[in-house]
C-alpha cells in the first residue's frame, strides 16, 4: 500500500520491545513480570483507574468480520435516546462509575455525528469524565466533541497489516486503513486530550502487531508530548458471526506483551477490559495494567435491563459485579479509583472551552 507513514516501518521505534518479545530473549517471563511490577508501582502507585462502556447504538454501516454489530448481522438495531442515556448513566453512577466510554458503530443516518455530539453533551452533564469510541471524524468534528465535554477517544487500528485489514473489513467506511491510522492525530489536533489505541489481537501475526503498535505509541508520544496516550490489549471474543481468530494469542504471549510494553513505555496507561477472564485480569492488576473496565455491558441499554438488551458486540468474559471486582483489587492491596478526573479540566486541549450548541 502506498502512502503509509514512515514511522510504521521505523524499526528503531520498537527495537527494545522486539528484543523482549523475541523467542530467543534471555529474559524469563518471571524476570519481566518483576521489572514490570516494580515500574508500575513506581510510576502509578497502588491504584487502578476504572471506567465502564456505554453502548449508545448498534447501528453500523461497516462489515468487519469479527464483530457482532456488522451490518449483515440479523440482530435488531436500536439506539438510546437522551432520556434513556440519562437512565443508563444513573444506573452506572449507582455502581460508583464516574468515567464512561460512549460507543457506537460506523456512521449511519440513525447514529451519526449529530447524534453522537448530543449524546456526549447529555453524558457530560452527568459523568465527571466522558470519552468516545466511535467512527473516525474530521478535526472540526473532534473540536465539536471536545467543546461538549469529551476528553478522550479510543480508536483501535484492529490490525496494522494493510493486507489483512483489507480482507477483514469487507465493506463500509472502515475499509479505509489510512484514514483510521491518522485518526488519533486528527483527534488531538481537534483538542481531544487523551487517545487510546490498540490492535485486536488474533487478526494478524501477533509479534508484528505488537511492534507496529509500539511504533504507533512512540510516534504519538514524540509528536504529542502533552497528550495522554493509552494502549489496550483486546483479544477476539466469541460473537454473532462466529469469526475464529486466525492467529490465536495465548495468555503467555499476552502477559509477555503487557510486561514488554510497561518496561518499554513506563508512563503510558495500559488497559485491560472485561474481554479477559477474572483470573487473567486479577493476575495482571499491579503487574503492568493501570486501567480496567468494570461491570461492563456490551449491549445497547444493558445497565438497566440486561434481560431485554438484545445482542452484544462480543461476549464479556469477566462478568463480576463492580463490588466483587473492587474487593479482588483490594485483596491485592490495589485501590480502585472511580474518578480521577476533575470536570474543571474538561474542554479542548488547545483552545478555549466553548458553549455547546
Ligand atoms: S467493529 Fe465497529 S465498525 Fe466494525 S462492524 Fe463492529 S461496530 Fe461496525
Amino acid at each position: 500500500m502506498t502512502g503509509l507513514p514512515a514511522w510504521l516501518s521505523d524499526v528503531r521505534l520498537s527495537s527494545d520491545i522486539a528484543a523482549l518479545l523475541s523467542p530467543g530473549s534471555d529474559r524469563t517471563i518471571e524476570e519481566l513480570a518483576a521489572e514490570s511490577q516494580a515500574m508500575t508501582l513506581r510510576r502509578f502507585g497502588r491504584v487502578m483507574s476504572l471506567y465502564a462502556p456505554l453502548y449508545l447504538s448498534n447501528y453500523c454501516s461497516s462489515g468487519c468480520v469479527y464483530c457482532g454489530f456488522a451490518s449483515d448481522r440479523s440482530s435488531p438495531r436500536r439506539r438510546l435516546e437522551p432520556d434513556e442515556i440519562e437512565l443508563e448513566l444513573a444506573a452506572m453512577k449507582a455502581l460508583g462509575i464516574g468515567d464512561v466510554l460512549l460507543l457506537t458503530g460506523e456512521r449511519t443516518g440513525n447514529a451519526g455525528y449529530d447524534y453522537l455530539r448530543r449524546s456526549v453533551e447529555t453524558a457530560a452533564r452527568i459523568m465527571p469524565r466522558v470519552t468516545v469510541e466511535a467512527f473516525p471524524m474530521t478535526v472540526a468534528e473532534y473540536r465539536g466533541l471536545a467543546e461538549c465535554g469529551c476528553t478522550g477517544i479510543t480508536i483501535y487500528q484492529e490490525t496494522y497489516d494493510p493486507e489483512e485489514y483489507r480482507k477483514l473489513h469487507r465493506w463500509g467506511p472502515k475499509r479505509n486503513f489510512l484514514e483510521r491510522l491518522e485518526t488519533p492525530e486528527r483527534a488531538l489536533t481537534g483538542g481531544i486530550r487523551t487517545v487510546g489505541i490498540g490492535a485486536l489481537l488474533g487478526l494478524a501475526e501477533p509479534v508484528g502487531e505488537a511492534l507496529a503498535l509500539a511504533r504507533h505509541v512512540r510516534h504519538l508520544c514524540h509528536t504529542w508530548w502533552k497528550a495522554g496516550i493509552s494502549v489496550s490489549f483486546p483479544r477476539i471474543r466469541p460473537q454473532e458471526g462466529g469469526y475464529q481468530p486466525a492467529y490465536p494469542v495465548d495468555d503467555h504471549f499476552l502477559a509477555r506483551m503487557i510486561f514488554a510494553f510497561r518496561i518499554g513505555l513506563p508512563d503510558v496507561d495500559l488497559v485491560l477490559s472485561t474481554r479477559e477472564n477474572a483470573r487473567f485480569r486479577d493476575g495482571m492488576a499491579g503487574l503492568g495494567i493501570t486501567r480496567m473496565s468494570i461491570a461492563s455491558k456490551t449491549t445497547v441499554g444493558g445497565y438497566r435491563d440486561s434481560s431485554d438488551a438484545g445482542s452484544s458486540q462480543f461476549d464479556v468474559s469477566d462478568d463480576r459485579s463492580a463490588e466483587a471486582f473492587c474487593s479482588a483489587l483490594r485483596l491485592k492491596n490495589i485501590e480502585p479509583v472511580f474518578k480521577n478526573w476533575d470536570p474543571a479540566y474538561n474542554g479542548p486541549i488547545n483552545g478555549e472551552t466553548a458553549a455547546c450548541h
